[in-house]
Order: C-alpha cells, then sequence, then structure tokens
C-alpha cells in the first residue's frame, strides 16, 4: 500500500531569514503573509487611510501604495500618523516606480518597507551601439546603480526597514533582455544584481519578487531565483505572485495556479494576488490558496461530495445551510456527504460529518463515528448541537 507511509502531508517551506516589516514577519518560518495593494492616491489622505484600514481590517497584513512623486511620498507621513492615531499602526509598503532617489528616500522615511524595480534603474549604452555588453560595461554599469541605490539602501538600513526588489519579467532592462534575452535568467540576474550590491552594503532585510504575467514564466523565474539563491548561500524570503492575472474566475485560477504551484513546493513567504477588482476581493482568494494548501487555517474547512445519482437530499442547499450556520467556527472540519456509500469513507477525517442515510434521514459523524440518526429537517440544528454538546461552539459575533 503505498499511502502507508504517508503521514506527514504538511508542506516544508524553504528556510529565509525573516524580514521584518512593522510588526510583521515575512519569512523565518512565519506563516504566509497576505497583501494588498490600495488604488487611491495617496494625495488623498482621508481616503487613502480608509482604504487602506478597509483592506487591513479584513485580513491584509501588509497594505502597498504608490508614490509618484516626491509630493506622494511626503503625503504618506500624514497617512501614516492618521492610521496610527485613529486606527493603528499598519505595516507599509512603497512602490517607487522611479530611478530618482529623492523620492525613494523622502517615503523611506515614513513607511515600513520600500519596493523598487531593478528593470527602471536603466544606465545603457547609446542606442546606436548594438554590441554585446562587455564585463567591463557590466561591471561600471553595477557601479552606478549602487552610487544611486546606496543612500536608500543605507537609510532604510539605519531605520531597520525593508526592501522589496521587485522584478517584472515585462519591465527587464535593456541591458538584461540584451544580455538574457526575455527569461528568467534575465529575471534572476537583474535581482542578484541588486541583493549584491545591497550586501556590500551590510543591508539583507530583503524580500524578493519575480512577478510575471504568464504563469509558467512566474513559475520557472522564482525556482531558478531559489536555485541560484541556495547556490550562493543566499536566504532572501519570497514575495509571490502573478501580475495582470484579469479579473473573475480566470484571474483567480491563474492566480492560484502560480501562486499554489510555488507555495506547493514550500516556496513563498508572502503573497499577493492581483486582480482587476477591488482590492477587498483579493484577500479571500490569498487567505482561499493558504487554507487549501494547509498553509494557514483561518476558516472552516467543508468537505463536501460532488453529488450524484445515490445522493438523498439536496447537497448544494444543505451545504449552504451547514456553511451558514457553522462558517465562525475556524479550526473546524465539517464533510456534507450525499450518502452512506462513500460518505463516511471519504469525509477526509473531518471532525463532523453530515451524511444522507435513506430518503429523509441523515447521518450525523464525530470523526468516523457515527453518532446519531436524525430526521432530515432537523440535521443542521442537530449538527449544531452535536458540536455543543462537544464544547466546541462558540457563539457568532
Ligand atoms: Fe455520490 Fe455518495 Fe459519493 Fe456523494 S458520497 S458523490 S452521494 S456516492
Amino acid at each position: 500500500n503505498p499511502t502507508e507511509n504517508y503521514t506527514d502531508p504538511a508542506i516544508r517551506r524553504r528556510d529565509t531569514r525573516p524580514v521584518q516589516v512593522g510588526d510583521i514577519t515575512i519569512g523565518g518560518g512565519a506563516p504566509v503573509v497576505v497583501q494588498s495593494m490600495i488604488n487611491e492616491d495617496t494625495l488623498d489622505i482621508e481616503g487613502s487611510v480608509a482604504a487602506i484600514r478597509r483592506l487591513h481590517e479584513i485580513g491584509c497584513e501588509i497594505v502597498r501604495v504608490t508614490v509618484p512623486s516626491i509630493g506622494h511620498a511626503k503625503a504618506l507621513a500624514e497617512i501614516k500618523q492618521k492610521l496610527k492615531a485613529t486606527y493603528q499602526n499598519v505595516p507599509l509598503v512603497a512602490d517607487v516606480h522611479h530611478n530618482g532617489m529623492k523620492i525613494a528616500l523622502e517615503v523611506a522615511k515614513h513607511v515600513d518597507k520600500v519596493r523598487i524595480n531593478p528593470g527602471l534603474y536603466v544606465f545603457e549604452k547609446p542606442q546606436d551601439d548594438r554590441t554585446e555588453y562587455t564585463a567591463a560595461e557590466f561591471a561600471d554599469i553595477r557601479d552606478k546603480i549602487r552610487q544611486t541605490l546606496e543612500p536608500l539602501v543605507v537609510s532604510l538600513r539605519d531605520q531597520g526597514k525593508a526592501m522589496r526588489i521587485g522584478v517584472n519579467h515585462g519591465s527587464l532592462s535593456e541591458r538584461m533582455l540584451f544580455t538574457y534575452g526575455d527569461t528568467p535568467e534575465g529575471m534572476v540576474e537583474s535581482a542578484l544584481e541588486f541583493i549584491r550590491i545591497c550586501e556590500s552594503l551590510d543591508f539583507r532585510n530583503i524580500v524578493i519578487s519575480m512577478k510575471a504575467s504568464r504563469v509558467p514564466v512566474m513559475i520557472a523565474a522564482y525556482k531558478l531565483m531559489v536555485q541560484r539563491m541556495d547556490a550562493e548561500g543566499m536566504n532572501y524570503p519570497l514575495h509571490l505572485g502573478v501580475t495582470e492575472a484579469g479579473d473573475g474566475e480566470y484571474g483567480r485560477i491563474k492566480s492560484t495556479a502560480g501562486i499554489g504551484t510555488l507555495l506547493a513546493q514550500g516556496i513563498g513567504d508572502t503573497i499577493r494576488v492581483s486582480l482587476t477588482e477591488a482590492p477587498e476581493k483579493e484577500i479571500p482568494v490569498c487567505y482561499s490558496i493558504l487554507q487549501a494548501l494547509g498553509l494557514r487555517k483561518t476558516m472552516v474547512e467543508y468537505v463536501a461530495c460532488p453529488s450524484c445519482g445515490r445522493t438523498l437530499f439536496n447537497l448544494e442547499d444543505v451545504l449552504h445551510e451547514v456553511r451558514e450556520a457553522t462558517n465562525h467556527l475556524v479550526g473546524l472540519d465539517i464533510a456534507v456527504m450525499g450518502c452512506i456509500v462513500n460518505g463516511p469513507g471519504e469525509m477526509a477525517d473531518a471532525d463532523y460529518g453530515y451524511v444522507g442515510k435513506t430518503p429523509g434521514t441523515i447521518s450525523l459523524y464525530r470523526g468516523k463515528e457515527e453518532i446519531k440518526r436524525v430526521p432530515e429537517v432537523d440535521g443542521v440544528q442537530e449538527l449544531i448541537n452535536l458540536i455543543k454538546a462537544d464544547g466546541c461552539w462558540v457563539e457568532p459575533e
């Protein structure tokens, strides 16, 4: 029996160093962190504070904002202060889509982490020079990048703040495209270059991302990044995401395919699902991915059969009713199965089971043990009674 020795199905996560972002830890064995981004213009202080708070209240543990100008960067001081005064000190990340350091240096004073995109640090050869980059030219460009980046790295280091080196497949620098092509290799080299600069300045509070809108590219880039980091003795945590995943069902599936595939292999310490929808919609998707993989348990786990010709009640309606009654009992696994033929055996070790027995009758299970048979009309109430009798019930808030 090949399943006999299969005793520990838990995902073994890759060891990384812990990176502190405000009071949240990314990596270092901490639970995978959920993050998202507000769409508000940060010059709109009230709107931004409200949006950050809305996201944080539904479980977004780190909130990202964009800072396209020095005015936006300064506005972050007020946003941070207002959050602290009226709500709490939500960990904030600022996206600096700019080569210039003035904005980054200003915003670094007010937020907990700064995200930079290596692809935007452009020191290229003249457009009419199409010869390959020599090692000396690469070294020279790296020097220039180092000089540009140094004040930000030093500022973050001295304040105990973090940086995300966020590589995007769609915005590799011309030098990387020219040398490595539009490939995961180019993405990884871009990140490594920046990591080495940070390390040379004794700064290691770094998180890395390798986002792409095509799932296979994104998966390949993260896996290659892990390989290269392992080879070089680096253990930075990874921020996972599929960019431009779109909206609706396919956007969610695409994100889950990319993020879930990597998480299942132990790769990834913080995630963002990027949907073309309100950011609030991203948070439940993040938590569902983590729950499905057994990485975080933040809701009741429902096990339900798909129903078939043997089903003895309206499964969809009963599952809905059971969920409505019990979805606040985080930590429990509850099964709703259409019949006793396969139901009890396939409840996947659920804590409680609601199983069709005969037409009009259901059986309630505690684990694998059948506890009682009751008329179907009383099924949900009896299930609640059983959970209460076991002392596992709490009243919904
Ligand atoms: Fe059909 Fe019973 Fe399996 Fe549900 S548990 S799919 S009703 S055989």
